[in-house]
């Protein structure tokens, strides 16, 4: 059996991923020290998939820790999803979000060097483009200004990885850009739980629907877009999973830096989420107009043809899907795995 090494495995993205990776028959090694998750993930994900996962509650920027779990295992590749993810957060906390998103990376890759595993996923972001006014974002466009540390920590990892393969070309490493994963494992048993007040539109939407948030602040109305309010490239959840197995096969026969946008190549604004969601529960959330967001742009997109073709993946589940899914997911746990 081929073994995928997931760190941060237990998160949102990384626990939906682990379920595609045992369907699609790998074993599943998670490293996760649960800074931002919770142990129950992993007994959900056993439950879901009918398998069982090996689980390491490790640091993945302790070499020490790294060094059992590869000593242990016959890795072939690692998707390295471990990290801090709060853009907002990442303004007040800068030194904490580089030293553990870049600490994280250059301790796997250390400890995978030297076990001569040369295959890495890494978990990106649109952020990377910056600001830029041509939408679909290709993969070939010049990476913009981030606009928040977090960003920058992405646009670094980038740049350590490309450089990493420039001292080695035996690496073979994916670079996948994601847009906006949403929605949840269809089963309602696994889904995003963030700790302390969300920022993002699905959170604050499921959040206000359960009642534990009052009202929608709609972060703008005056956009230059149909209807005034901020266009996104929503992705549903399983199948930016999905995406990550395709990207894993390929990993795994590929060399070279190879970046993919993980979207759907469409985008919806917030009313139109809104009124899907509102659709889907069944009544009104509370919602108000509010000044624009500092940071946001107006579009963005994903240019998917790049995916499509190499990794022969493409994003099936629409908008509606995403809403009763996540839905589903949080009218089962109004309170997240508590
Ligand atoms: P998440 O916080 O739910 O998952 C990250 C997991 O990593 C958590 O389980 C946390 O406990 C673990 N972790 C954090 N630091 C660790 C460390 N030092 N050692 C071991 N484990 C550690 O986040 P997510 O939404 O699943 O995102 C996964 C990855 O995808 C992150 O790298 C994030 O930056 C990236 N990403 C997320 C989004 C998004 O909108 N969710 C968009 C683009 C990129
Ligand atoms: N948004 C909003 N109110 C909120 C949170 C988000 O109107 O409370 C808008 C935001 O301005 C953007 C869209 O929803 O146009 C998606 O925002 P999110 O933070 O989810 O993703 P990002 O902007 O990081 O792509």
């Amino acid at each position: 059996m081929t073994e995928i090494l997931v760190t941060g495995g237990a998160g949102y993205i990384g626990s939906h991923t682990c379920i595609s990776l045992l369907d699609a028959g790998y074993d599943v090694i998670i490293l996760d020290n649960l800074s931002n998750s919770r142990f129950a993930v992993v007994s959900r994900i056993q439950e879901i998939s009918g398998k069982t996962v090996t689980f390491y509650p490790y640091d993945a920027a302790n070499e020490l820790e790294l060094e059992k779990v590869f000593a242990r295992h016959d890795i072939s590749c690692v998707i390295h999803f471990a990290g801090k993810k709060a853009v907002g957060e990442s303004v007040h906390m800068p030194i904490d979000y580089y030293r553990i998103n870049l600490n994280t990376t250059l301790s796997l890759c250390t400890v995978m060097q030297k076990h001569n595993v040369k295959n890495i996923v890494f978990s990106s972001s649109a952020t990377v483009y910056g600001t830029s006014d041509i939408m679909p974002l290709q993969e070939d466009f010049p990476l913009g200004e981030c606009t928040n540390p977090y960003g920058w920590t992405k646009w670094m990892n980038e740049r350590i990885l490309r450089d990493i393969w420039n001292s080695d070309p035996s690496w073979s490493i994916h670079l996948l850009r994601y847009f906006n994963p949403v929605g949840a494992h269809s089963s309602g048993r696994i889904g995003e739980d963030p700790l302390g007040i969300p920022n993002n539109l699905f959170p604050i939407l499921l959040q206000t629907a359960v009642g534990r948030i009052p009202k929608l602040i709609i972060h703008g109305n005056d956009y230059p877009t149909p209807d005034g309010t901020g266009i996104r490239d929503y992705i549903h959840v399983m199948d930016l999973a999905e995406g990550h197995v395709a990207s894993v096969k390929k990993c795994l026969s590929d060399s070279g830096v190879n970046i993919f946008n993980l979207g759907t190549g469409k985008g919806y604004s917030v009313l139109e989420i809104l009124t899907t969601f509102e659709k889907t529960i069944g009544r009104r959330i509370p919602c108000e107009i509010g000044p624009r967001r500092p940071g946001d742009v107006a579009i963005c997109y994903a240019g998917t043809q790049k995916a499509e073709t190499e990794l022969h993946w493409k994003a099936s589940r629409d908008i509606l899907s995403m809403c009763k899914d996540a839905w589903n997911w949080q009218s089962q746990n109004p309170f997240g795995y508590e």
